[in-house]
């Protein structure tokens, strides 16, 4: 079994490092909130008194954290105290640039890297479940494997250094993007008196389906499971939509992708955002969308 320094211990890193102790790994994590630290400990973590030393004795290191700046002032802490040939494993969902950025730190030390952020939320990182989309060498991916396996479903190899957050933040352009699709259909449904289940009824079952409605239908009724059911608790919040969109729209720029789909729906969960329901799942939109969100 091995020694995992996790670095992040919040909504997704703590179920994370949970169940890679119930796995059998002897889990060092450190967190910068007490609470969180609390938590860990209870799932079974040894709780260590700062990153350098959540790294120090740890063949693999993983960190969840909220941005990109967050794991670059990360690293740059604790690669240059961690053992060569560690593998860093950053699970944060963060810009491309910096993913690549954390890589290049990692190398200079010697180090071996993979970003591989998640999809499946709080839910996916509790039931171990999660979809980890790796980008770096095939050396760094081979090793990381089995230590992601405890906390997957699916690990897809994506590419090379950034390829894993590039393919988060496309499929998450296709989500923020097919839910406003699915729910202005809705809304539209609703002018034209078509009932929520008929419109469910034929579009699951025809060129119109896709996962923002078979799986996470906007509206209560069709699918018992989706957040509508329960006034749109998360889920995914939407204020995690917005922060994956703008990190769509600033590769988009970067790279010269024309993505204006993209941009409108970054604008629309702007607008949501700013209404005061970050805190909601972002299906929630549909309210937006008919006007009674405010
Ligand atoms: P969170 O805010 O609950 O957790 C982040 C944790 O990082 C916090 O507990 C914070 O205290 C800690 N932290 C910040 N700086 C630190 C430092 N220097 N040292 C140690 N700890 C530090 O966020 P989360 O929901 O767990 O999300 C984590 C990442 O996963 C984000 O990048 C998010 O976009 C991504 N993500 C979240 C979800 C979700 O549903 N919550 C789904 C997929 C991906």
């Amino acid at each position: 079994m091995t020694t995992i320094g996790f670095i992040g211990l919040g909504n997704m890193g703590n179920p994370m490092a949970a169940n890679l102790v119930k796995a059998g790994h002897t889990v060092h994590g450190f967190d910068l909130v007490p609470e969180n630290l609390k938590t860990a400990r209870d799932n079974g973590v040894v709780v260590m008194a700062n990153g350098v030393a959540a790294a120090k004795d740890a063949e693999i290191v993983i960190t969840m954290l909220p941005a990109g700046k967050h794991v670059l002032s990360v690293y740059e802490d604790i690669a240059p105290k961690a053992a060569k040939g560690t593998l860093f494993i950053d699970s944060s969902t963060i810009d491309v640039d910096s993913a690549r950025k954390a890589h290049a730190i990692a190398a200079r030390h010697g180090l071996l890297s993979i970003d591989a952020p998640v999809s499946g939320g709080t839910g996916g990182a509790a039931a171990g479940t999660l979809t980890f989309m790796a980008g770096g060498s095939k050396e760094a991916f081979v090793k990381a494997e089995p230590v992601l396996k405890p906390m997957a479903g699916r690990i897809v190899h994506c590419g090379d250094a950034g390829a894993g957050q590039a393919a988060k933040i496309c499929n998450n352009l296709i989500l923020g993007v097919s839910m406003i699709g699915v729910s202005e259909a809705f809304v539209l449904a609703e002018k034209l008196g078509l009932s929520h289940q008929a419109l469910f009824d034929v579009a699951s079952t025809s060129s119109g389906q896709c996962w923002s409605l078979t799986t996470y239908c906007p509206v209560p009724g069709p699918v018992p499971t989706s957040p509508a059911n329960r006034d749109y608790q998360p889920g995914f919040a939407a204020a995690l939509m917005l922060k994956d969109l703008k990190l769509a729209q600033e590769a988009a720029q970067q790279s010269g992708a024309v993505t204006p789909l993209g941009a409108e729906a970054a604008q629309l969960y702007a607008l949501f955002n700013a209404q005061g329901h970050g805190g909601a799942d972002f299906s929630g939109i549909i309210k937006f969308l008919r006007g009674d969100s405010a």
